[in-house]
């Protein structure tokens, strides 16, 4: 009997995963997805929703970040996921965090970002959920897009089913490929195209590629709210001064390093558990406060409850919101390598690894993907 087969085989159903198998189906080809778990449970789900341009460094990572908005809106609409173009405000208080927003401010246009400075008052008109006492000032960039993690990775796979006819394999590891063949657990497979999306597994298939490429892994804790009560809306999803030190769009200020050496002397707990404090909100109204990030190949298993309270008394400087109590805790995990923003290995002909998006994934997917499906002659565009 013949191997059951396909044009494009992706490995893994995360945000990376699907952005490739929706690429693929519009060119036209056939597309099966093999995910390990009965749902995709990785990085993909466990992250804010930001859709998060004003982060990445000026250049041909924001040119890729823009390009993937556009993509984002597309899918969404075209799957009628709601969506928020929410936006984004850095909030500053301390006078070295309003001289880097200032800064950036003042260059962002030139260097292609959407960005302006806002007074207090025109902050406090654009966000009722910014902490007006000592408040200096803030970023406003309109680029900011939210989506609901949980939601676009449960809803897209049936989206790609009904529309594309991509098929799906739940519950169905790939355990080796030799191309074109894919061991699974749904039996032998062909594809004349593999992309691996695993995320940070990085030991199933081809252990040795990644062994060699210099990726790690990062931790990050995660807190939720339950819904904000009476429909109260969040806003452009907001991030602040801890945040400036950790984007690299903002290294192209003279005035960060005075920041980041004030926090480091000030406050070094901050540093020592890579913490920033982001918000954004969920389709269900909950919002979504986080993170550290903890870097190395062996991922604590157990959450540490002093980040946890790290990150909620920072995040409660500049955040005034109805009902913060605590209803969800856990953590994620993704791929990063120390310089790259993106690891693409090549380890057979006709296959690609696509990994390490970093912190960058839900912002990239979908124009990555598009790289790829050039890189790999699926597609033109
Ligand atoms: C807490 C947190 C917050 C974040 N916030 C943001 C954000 O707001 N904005 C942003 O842009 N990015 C954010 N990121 C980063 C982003 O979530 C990731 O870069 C992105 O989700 C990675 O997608 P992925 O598809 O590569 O990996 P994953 O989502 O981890 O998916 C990999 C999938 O592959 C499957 N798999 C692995 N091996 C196999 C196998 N052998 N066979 C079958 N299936 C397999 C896994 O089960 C998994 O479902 C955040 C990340 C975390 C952890």
């Amino acid at each position: 009997m013949s191997k059951p087969g396909a044009d494009v085989a992706i490995v893994g159903a995360g945000i990376l995963g699907l952005a490739h198998a929706w690429l693929a189906a519009k060119a036209g080809k056939s597309v099966v997805v093999f995910e390990r778990s009965p749902r995709a449970a990785g990085a993909s789900v466990r992250n804010f929703g930001m859709i998060w341009p004003i982060g990445q460094p000026a250049g041909a990572m924001l040119a890729l970040a823009l390009r993937s908005r556009e993509l984002w809106l597309q899918i969404l609409g075209e799957a009628k996921l709601p969506y928020r173009e929410t936006g984004s405000l850095h909030v500053a208080y301390r006078a070295d965090e309003a001289a880097v927003v200032q800064e950036f401010a003042e260059r962002g246009a030139g260097l292609g970002y959407a960005c302006k400075w806002l007074k207090p008052c025109e902050v406090l008109e654009l966000s009722h959920a910014v902490e007006p006492q000592g408040l200096a000032g803030g970023l406003w960039s309109s680029t900011e897009l939210t989506v609901d993690p949980r939601q676009v990775i449960q809803v897209l796979p049936a989206f790609l089913a009904e529309r594309y006819n991509v098929q799906f394999q739940f519950g169905c590891a790939v355990g080796s490929i030799e191309h074109p063949a894919l061991s699974t657990g749904a039996g032998q497979w062909n594809a004349d195209t593999i992309i691996v999306c695993s995320g940070e597994d990085f030991t199933t298939l081809y252990s040795e590629h990644y062994a060699a490429s210099g990726l790690t892994r990062c931790k990050l804790q995660m807190l939720r709210t339950a819904p904000q009560p009476d429909g109260w809306r969040l806003g452009p999803s907001l991030a602040a001064g801890l945040t400036l030190r950790f984007y690299p769009a903002f290294q192209v200020c003279e005035t960060l390093p005075a920041l980041s050496r004030r926090i480091a002397e000030e406050t070094p707990e901050y540093d020592r558990w890579g913490i920033h404090a982001l918000v954004s909100q969920t389709a269900d109204g909950a919002l979504t406060l986080g993170d550290s990030h903890e870097y190395g190949l062996a991922v604590d298993i157990f959450n540490k409850e002093e980040i946890d309270d790290l990150v909620l008394g920072y995040t409660r400087q500049f955040l005034r919101a109805p009902d913060l109590r605590v209803a969800e805790r856990w953590h994620g995990v993704y791929a990063k390598h120390p310089e790259k923003p993106l690891v693409v290995m090549k380890p057979q002909p006709g296959v690609r690894i696509v990994a390490s998006p970093g912190g960058s994934g839900m912002t990239l997917a979908f124009a990555v993907a598009e790289q790829s499906m050039r890189d790999l002659g699926v597609a033109d565009a």
